[in-house]
């Protein structure tokens, strides 16, 4: 069985958004299996400024899934969890994104792999730097230590989690 290495961003900025991490997470299994955490952050919106703060995570995963399919599945656990359809950068109780999926380079209307604003995103760039520093975007060939160099990061504050982050995967 073919494992694939996939990086995927996690969001929320309605209701609880600790558990709704959480509930993302523990949803996966078993097609996707969670192998590291980076911390959780609170970060400004971003895209549209009116609307709570959010908490972001990265998470890298193994699954047998081919990139279509694993976005399908993360597209049912965002309804599954309760997300309803808003606009574009607006609120959401569950955003899950595919950052990286090996080193695999897709763009299609459904799909854009590597997702195309982890450069522009220090929500993404500095939960990455907590689990795959060394990790090469395979567009620019730049790892993420030197994409994270670009971006300011005063905003991207740690969060203190209640629960511990991945004790359901020790
Ligand atoms: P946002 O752009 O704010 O994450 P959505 O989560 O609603 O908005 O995603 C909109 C669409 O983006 C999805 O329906 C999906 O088809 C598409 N998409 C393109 N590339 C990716 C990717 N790498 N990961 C997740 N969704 C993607
Ligand atoms: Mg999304």
């Amino acid at each position: 069985m073919d494992s694939h290495t996939v990086f995927i961003s996690l969001g929320s900025n309605l209701g609880n958004r600790e558990k709704a991490l959480k509930d993302a997470v523990n949803s996966l299994s078993p097609d996707v299996t969670p192998t590291a955490f980076s911390k959780i952050y609170e970060t400004p919106p971003w895209g549209y400024d009116q609307q709570p703060t959010f908490l972001n995570q990265v998470i890298r995963v193994k699954t047998a899934l081919p990139p279509f399919d694993l976005l399908d599945k993360l597209k049912s656990i965002e309804k599954d969890l309760g997300r309803r359809p808003t606009f574009r950068y607006g609120p959401r109780l569950i955003d899950m994104d595919i950052l990286f999926f090996d080193a695999i380079v897709i763009s299609s209307e459904r799909l854009t792999i590597p997702h195309p604003e982890i450069e522009n995103r220090a929500f993404v760039l500095v939960p990455m730097m907590d689990i795959a520093p060394d990790f090469i975007h395979p567009v620019s060939c730049r790892p993420i230590t030197n994409l994270a160099k670009d971006v300011s990061k005063k905003k991207i504050k740690e969060y203190q989690p209640k629960e511990e982050i991945g004790r359901d995967h020790a």
